[in-house]
């Protein structure tokens, strides 16, 4: 695992493994994990659109649950999870229906079940399904695990003093490149707040959702949101079924 260089202290406590994808450019089968491209679509339904515009919609990004490292295999259920986003600009969806805000209306996230989720089976997949202007695809191939810290700010709202010290080591780190949390796409983890921790609330039980996948700006995607933001894939423990996107960029 990739260790982060001279944490300070009072984080310790609080680490956590994330994982960063391994990608390769290319076209995988329709249950796989990746970005962009085409995402498994059930047999007779239609590709998702835009709830708002009713414009075919882009997939951003499918995680198979099935396939994700072990450590995390009874964290998020099963099925396919994917986030489907509006870019278009005319109407500009993203504004319009704020889509930095979980629940947006121009904003698709699901977790799909097809029967066999592991078998790749290409037996369903048709050319109909195809959108002219997907992302590439960019299958990913593996996991590497990483050490992962919290935001100051949520250390400090889970009531850890930091000290002057503590502040001029997390300067020091961020100069020399490295971020707390870890900007960048991954699975799992603490989220890189561009602004406040900000975790969406379960629509069933009120509950605070949780961090299941970060996708950055212009990192696997060739996307940003507004102006370099960073967006979170949350899911409740309790109703894995209920699962949110947003981003906030500083
Ligand atoms: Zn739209
Ligand atoms: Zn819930």
């Amino acid at each position: 695992m990739s260790k982060t260089p001279s944490i300070p202290a009072p984080f310790k406590p609080f680490r956590k493994q994330a994982w960063q994808p391994k990608v390769k450019p290319g076209i995988g089968p329709s249950t796989h994990s990746k970005f962009g491209g085409r995402p498994w679509i059930a047999p007779g339904e239609p590709w998702p659109e835009c709830p708002s515009c009713m414009q075919p919609l882009k997939l951003f990004v499918q995680l198979n649950l099935n396939q994700i490292p072990k450590e995390l295999e009874e964290d998020f259920g099963t099925g396919l999870l994917q986030l489907f986003y509006c870019t278009n600009d005319e109407p500009d969806c993203a504004v319009a229906c704020e889509a930095w805000f979980p629940f947006s209306q121009s904003t698709v996230v699901r977790i799909v079940h097809p029967e066999s989720p592991d078998s790749g089976s290409e037996e369903h997949e048709s050319e109909e399904h195809e959108i002219e202007d997907s992302f590439p695809e960019k299958v990913i191939v593996g996991w590497e695990a990483v050490e992962d810290y919290p935001d100051p700010e949520e250390i400090e709202a889970m009531g850890v003093n930091l000290s002057d010290q503590d502040w001029e080591q997390l300067e020091r780190l961020d100069d020399q490149g490295v971020s707390i949390p870890r900007d960048g796409d991954k699975l799992s983890g603490w989220p890189f707040w561009a602004q406040s921790p900000e975790y969406p609330d379960c629509p069933k039980c009120a509950g605070r959702m949780q961090l299941v996948f970060q996708i950055d700006s212009e990192c696997n995607l060739p996307f940003a949101f507004g102006d370099s933001g960073c967006g979170h894939i949350t899911q409740c423990e309790i109703h894995p079924d209920q699962v949110a996107f947003g981003w906030a960029c500083a």
